[in-house]
């Protein structure tokens, strides 16, 4: 029981201010490095979604048409505030996500990529123009606003995700809903001060907090136009088919289980090195964390020895632990599910080599804090609840298989296909592996190919719904409506009834 009178209640943020909620329910936000409640965050009612779609049709009237060089210099200042005031946002992601600092700080610089993009705006938003496409008859096209868009995201990247939807969908001249992560919601309410402080007039940005009631009363408003949806792929499957049946322009990024190829002419250490790093960073809470290494042929024995050996050195602690390199899980219900499953490998087949239930944790994590040390299990295979599930935590399993035929077999086989990677020193393997793998970004000797912001994000399968990834150009596909304009000035005297279908 929380003692609710003594707990802050956060705020919604609109009409450009921060708004406090009169809440027919709220729900805790835990401090994972100490597994008590700090604060709560309200659950928007019906009556809040239609205020604040309200407030964002009204300002989008001028938004829409603020010029596109006006709409670069409120990103650019935004971007400046971004880089000025990190350290708030930093704070808060460390104090309700539980990542340590300088993985925080690499998210928010992540994201920045994506403010950078949208600064180039006017260039972005040029249209074509096609000249005597027909006698006296020109063609343009324009690219214009698609109107109120709705941005749902997850806990683990309470920063970067929102980013990769906002700066895009405001640049193009929308105006933006954020319903952040109800388990790490104060990052989103930086984002919106620093937005207003760079002169984002009030309207054009909101924050609404709450959980899946709200997400589907916002999805089924009907002057909401698109919805942007990142995280786990049981809901984004549901916000997909619940867009699109409303008629909504939607997509919808999912889950993963990202495999890191190890072929047996790799440099192991650097190899072990990149998946330790891609398995255990933020715990494991990345969609594009490594769950699977696939060792082929003779790499495994030194492969599964020389990440082994890394893990008992790794510090696990809060963020506050200027020395700790991996924090907390985010909840007390995804400590207990990632546990199970280190508890089950064994009985379906697999070989715990490192079980994170045993790590030293540092002196400073408090043990009520929702801390799990890293896990390797080996001689996983397909059928186990560990390779099949994401389990988002911090898990590395690892699959033996004699040829290179044998893991692209398995990546493909694989209903997610967010990111793979392989890692070998034949540039012909490489070549082979980018060219037949069935998932959206792959590394080479790189374990984590997360595109910069000038490209897009977004998987296959079913780490994706909908045709559209996100950020990049396809950010500015998905965020505008083209328009195409055939004009001819005639010359009264030349014209004449004609019912043929025209041509040229
Ligand atoms: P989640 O699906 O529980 O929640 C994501 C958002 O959706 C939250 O805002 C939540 O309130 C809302 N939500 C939850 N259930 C819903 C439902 N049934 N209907 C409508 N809305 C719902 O995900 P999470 O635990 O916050 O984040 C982790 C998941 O996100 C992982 O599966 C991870 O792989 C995925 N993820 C994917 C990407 C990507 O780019 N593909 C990026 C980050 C995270």
């Amino acid at each position: 029981m929380t003692d609710e009178s003594a707990l802050p209640l956060l705020p919604h943020w609109i009409d450009g201010r921060s708004t406090m909620p009169d809440p027919e329910r709220r729900l805790p936000v835990f401090d994972p490095a100490t597994g008590k409640v700090q604060a709560e965050v309200p659950v928007a009612t019906g009556r809040d979604v239609d205020r604040t779609v309200a407030s964002a049709v009204a300002s989008g009237v001028d938004w829409a048409v603020t010029p596109p060089g006006r709409r670069a210099e409120v990103m650019f200042a935004f971007r400046e505030l971004l880089r000025a005031r990190q350290p708030e946002l930093i704070a808060a992601v460390c104090r309700e996500h539980g990542k340590v600092p300088d993985d925080a700080a690499g998210e928010v610089a992540r994201g920045l990529e994506n403010v950078d993009f949208a600064c180039g705006v006017p260039a972005l938003l040029k249209g074509s123009f096609s000249p005597q496409v027909s006698s006296g008859v020109d063609v343009h096209s324009v690219r214009e606003p698609v109107g109120v868009v709705v941005g749902i995201t997850p806990f683990n990247f309470p920063v970067m995700v929102p980013l990769w939807m906002l700066a895009n969908a405001l640049a193009c001249g929308n105006t933006f809903v954020l319903k952040p992560s109800e388990r790490d919601p104060s990052a989103s309410l930086v984002l919106a001060e620093l937005l207003a402080d760079a002169g984002l007039p009030p309207g054009v940005f909101s924050v609404l907090h709450g959980d899946r009631t709200t997400v589907d009363a916002l999805i089924a408003h009907p002057d909401v136009a698109a919805v942007s949806f990142v995280g786990s792929t049981a809901a984004a499957e549901h916000v997909y088919a619940r867009a699109s049946a409303a008629g909504k322009r939607v997509q919808a990024l999912g889950g993963a289980k990202n495999h890191l190829v190890v072929l047996p002419d790799a440099d192991v250490g650097l190899a072990a090195d990149g998946a330790v790093s891609a398995a255990f960073g933020s715990a494991g809470q990345r969609c594009m964390a490594v769950s699977v290494a696939v060792a082929v042929g003779d790499v495994a024995d030194d492969l599964v020895e020389a990440i082994a050996k890394r893990l008992p050195g790794l510090r696990v602690g809060p963020a506050s632990d200027p020395d700790a390199e991996m924090g907390p899980l985010i909840d007390e219900a995804a400590l207990r599910r990632v546990t199970r499953y280190v508890a089950g490998a064994e009985k379906e087949g697999g070989r715990v080599v490192v079980d994170g239930r045993d790590h030293a944790l540092a002196p400073t994590a408090d043990p009520n804090g929702f801390f799990l040390g890293p896990t390797l299990i080996d001689d996983v295979a397909p059928g186990a609840a560990v390779y099949d599930d994401e389990i988002f935590g911090p898990v590395l399993a690892v699959v033996r298989v004699e040829h290179f035929d044998d893991a692209v077999g398995l990546v493909n086989a694989n209903r997610y296909g967010n990111g793979a990677a392989v890692y070998t020193r034949d540039g012909g393997n490489a070549r082979r592996f980018q060219r037949e793998v069935t998932c959206g970004m792959v590394g080479v000797n790189v374990p984590i190919p997360v595109p910069v912001g000038s490209y897009s994000f977004g998987g296959w399968k079913s780490s994706l719904f909908g045709s559209a990834r996100m950020y990049g150009p396809a950010g500015l596909d998905f965020y505008t409506r083209e328009k195409v304009i055939t004009t001819r000035w005639p010359d009264p005297v030349a014209s004449v009834v004609d019912l043929v279908f025209p041509t040229r």
